[in-house]
């Protein structure tokens, strides 16, 4: 028995890697052919990529490039004017509500409301989500460890810097643990410290499962958080891969250096 044992360990160990892999790079979203017009402005002019389980997904290029756009539209905030995007396996046309089920969604200018205090904006958001007081209590406790902003969050809003403010915003966002999270510019604007606190801690869920689809024009950050990227740039995306592969296939030492070859 004990021989059997040792003999299939190894076996066992490629049973449970293979499953892993597959479960982890099973595509929850796929977005294939996504158009925007803006009246005669081509915002999006095609564009097609897909999100893994518990995958980091980022969208950089420079400003006006579309990311926003595409962020919205998958967040039903926005109607494409053509192309296909399922979640999970539904329809962003025919079911938008399983999208919002199933989704959060962080804008870059996102603000919290000034007048209430840290603890009160958590609760008032956790009751649109829960769906019983043993919920509500997970959520706003799941959120406060997030948040991680002690007793500040007994202070009004308002009083806080921005990355307190983003760090609240995010713990908003993860709370209901959404199956994907949609970060648009999750750390612009932030120092070293609370940008390094806000990867982390998108870093952490992703490891727990949750699928992340960011933007940022921040380049040589993305190449730190994110499993894969897709380059945009004026509506169109230029190349998709992981940072090393693209690095490797443009002869780049960073993906600015990517990004200015791809073009
Ligand atoms: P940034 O990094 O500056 O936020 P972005 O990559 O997110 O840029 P978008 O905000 O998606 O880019 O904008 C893409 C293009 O669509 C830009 O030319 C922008 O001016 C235009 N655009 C965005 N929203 C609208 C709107 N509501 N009406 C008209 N044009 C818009």
């Amino acid at each position: 028995m004990f021989c059997w044992e040792l003999r299939s360990l190894p076996d066992s160990f490629r049973i449970l890697t293979y499953y892993l892999k597959e479960v982890r790079m099973e595509n929850v979203l796929k977005v294939a052919g996504l158009r925007k017009f803006y009246g005669g402005l081509e915002a999006l002019k095609g564009i097609d990529f897909e999100v893994g389980r518990g995958e980091i997904f980022a969208l950089i290029g420079p400003n006006g490039a579309g990311k926003t756009t595409a962020l919205r539209i998958v967040a039903t905030l926005l109607s494409p004017s053509d192309g296909k995007v399922t979640f999970l396996g539904f329809d962003l046309k025919k079911q938008p509500e399983k999208f919002r089920e199933k989704i959060s969604y962080l804008p870059e200018e996102a603000g919290a409301y000034k007048n209430l205090k840290g603890t009160d904006y958590l609760k008032f958001m956790a009751k649109f989500y829960a769906r019983s007081e043993k919920e509500l209590g997970e959520f706003i406790e799941r959120a406060k460890d997030i948040a991680d902003l002690g007793t500040r969050l007994n202070e009004k809003a308002g009083t806080y810097s921005k990355g307190m403010t983003r760090k609240l915003l995010l713990a908003r966002a993860l709370m209901t643990k959404p199956d994907l999270a949609i970060l648009d510019e999750p750390t612009s604007g932030l120092d070293v410290i609370n940008a390094l606190e806000v990867r982390e801690i998108v870093k952490r869920f992703a490891r727990e499962g949750i699928s992340v689809l960011l933007s940022s024009h921040n380049m040589l950050e993305i190449e730190f958080l994110s499993d894969r990227v897709a380059l945009i740039d004026k509506g169109l995306i230029l190349d998709t891969g992981t940072s090393e592969g693209l690095k490797e296939k443009y002869k780049a030492r960073n993906l600015e250096e990517v990004f200015r070859s791809a073009l």
